[in-house]
């Protein structure tokens, strides 16, 4: 049933413009997408409430766009070099490539994590750990697999290795001008520096549609403070992330919270908790808060040889901040909210309606306007109000087909107005406002419409 929820949920998304597979001219790029219009609304709402919420609300907190291509020293300071690996092993009957830890996970039922690669290959050789492509148990020994992805520039004078790796997350751009922040703005620990950008990652078995590809969208922060504060301000972040779960769209039942074991947590984090996701494919992780101590500005100090510290003003304390790392993936974001939102409802006449239930202020199409018919008359005053609302609002234009399948057009695409020019507005200048939930209707004067609207879009938060 939840299975079948996801192919629900991918159809539609290609039926009605909101994911489309990569270069699907050519017959697909595995583990690529394509953001459709709609899709493309719904990720900007997504990254508008986050830039909103943290970053332009917020006195504390700065915004930064750093290069994809870094350094390539920057990836063995932060140890992406040495340990960015997933354990992988081949099925020697099919040929399938898996994660160890996921066939281990699927098979033994049992949490792999911390194991070595010699463990992990004594595990994999018990009779019950079968391949899930082709039911045989005929492995390789298990080997690390580095997930960047690395390309070439062209050699330059000064003689630097001409390998370098596309980030495989947005964070240690903020690390490298942690100092540039410092130097030219006034902020003061503790603050923080947000960014949203693009992210690769060669992951050894992609799939679950957008959850887990090899091009993705991050949305982090590093949020630098003194150490004897981290736990007041881990549980504050904690917070603001629930909070950007709840405004999201996402329901408190869906989400749970897991605390990574003290033993299992990376060298460099004192503390991490998932936000964790019921997805239709199970639960698995949404977004990440980490405590990554003093480790990566210290890391980046040590390999540029340029001192990192920072003058406290008021106590005259030098320091190296710790940081706190909330991050939040765009598109494991927006594939919560398509599964949360997706509904089907069996209305009076047997008919099934296929409705996403957005919080309304993030939905791609916020209002859309109809003439009940094509006729000037008609056609002219919705034009003219079209042209006013799209101003203020994300507003559709439509006047093809049937009312009835107007609205379940926008239904499927989660639009929670559709406003309505009919007969009677040429005698009162009053619209048809009819709700995408309660699928009612009310008339309301055009002069009054713009407040509607926003009161509608705001009263569901
Ligand atoms: P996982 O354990 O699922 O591989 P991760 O712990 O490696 O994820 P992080 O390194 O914490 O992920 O990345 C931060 C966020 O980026 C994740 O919480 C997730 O939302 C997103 N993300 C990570 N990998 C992918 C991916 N391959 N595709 C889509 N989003 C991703």
């Amino acid at each position: 049933m939840q299975d079948d929820k996801l192919k629900k949920v991918v159809a539609l998304c290609k039926r009605r413009g909101f994911v489309y597979p990569g270069s699907d001219l050519y017959g697909g790029f595995a583990n690529t997408y394509s953001y459709g219009p709609m899709g493309v609304e719904l990720k900007r709402n997504i990254k508008n409430l986050f830039w909103s919420l943290f970053v332009d609300q917020r006195d504390d907190m700065v915004g930064l766009d750093g290069p994809i291509l870094l350094h390539p020293k920057t990836w063995e300071a932060s140890g992406h070099v040495a340990g960015f690996n997933d354990a992988l092993i081949d099925c020697k009957s099919c040929k399938a490539r898996l994660r160890v830890d996921h066939l281990l996970e699927a098979c033994l039922h049992m949490e792999t994590e911390g194991l070595s690669l010699e463990e992990l290959g004594s595990l994999a050789e018990r009779k019950e750990v079968v391949c899930p492509k082709c039911g045989k148990h005929d492995w390789t020994q298990p080997r690390h697999f580095n997930l960047m992805f690395s390309t070439h520039i062209s050699k330059t004078s000064q003689g630097q290795d001409d390998a370098v790796y596309l980030r495989p997350e947005t964070a240690q751009a903020i690390f490298l001008d942690f100092k540039n922040v410092i130097d030219t703005m006034r902020v003061q620990v503790p603050f923080g520096i947000a960014q949203i950008g693009k992210a690769f990652r060669n992951e050894i078995t992609p799939g679950n549609f957008l959850f887990r590809q090899i091009e993705f969208e991050q949305m982090e922060i590093e949020y630098f403070i003194h150490p004897s504060t981290w736990e007041t301000n881990f549980e504050s972040w904690m917070n603001e992330m629930k909070r950007f779960c709840h405004l999201i769209g996402l329901s408190e039942a869906g989400l749970s919270f897991f605390e990574h074991p003290q033993e299992k947590l990376s060298h460099y984090s004192k503390r991490t908790v998932d936000v964790m996701y019921q997805f239709p494919f199970g639960r698995s992780e949404l977004f990440g808060l980490a405590y990554r101590t003093d480790f990566d500005l210290k890391q980046h100090e040590k390999h540029s040889g340029q001192k990192l510290s920072y003058l406290d003003p008021k106590t005259n304390e030098r320091f190296v901040p710790h940081v706190l790392e909330p991050t939040f993936g765009v598109d494991r974001a927006l594939l919560a909210m398509l599964c949360e939102a997706y509904d089907e409802e069996t209305l009076e006449n047997g008919e099934i309606r296929t409705v996403l239930r957005f919080n309304p202020l993030m939905a791609p199409i916020k209002v859309a306007v109809f003439p009940l018919m094509k006729k000037e008359q008609l056609t002219d005053i919705a034009q003219h109000l079209y042209k006013n609302l799209r101003r203020r609002f994300k507003t559709d234009y439509d006047e093809s087909g049937a009312i009835g399948k107007r609205y379940r057009r926008h239904d499927e695409i989660g639009t929670p107005l559709c406003i309505t020019v009919d007969y009677q507005t040429l005698e009162d200048q009053t619209v048809t406002v009819r709700h995408r939930d309660s699928m009612q209707q009310s008339r309301v004067h055009l002069d009054e419409l713009s407040r509607y609207i926003d009161q509608h879009l705001h009263s569901e938060l």
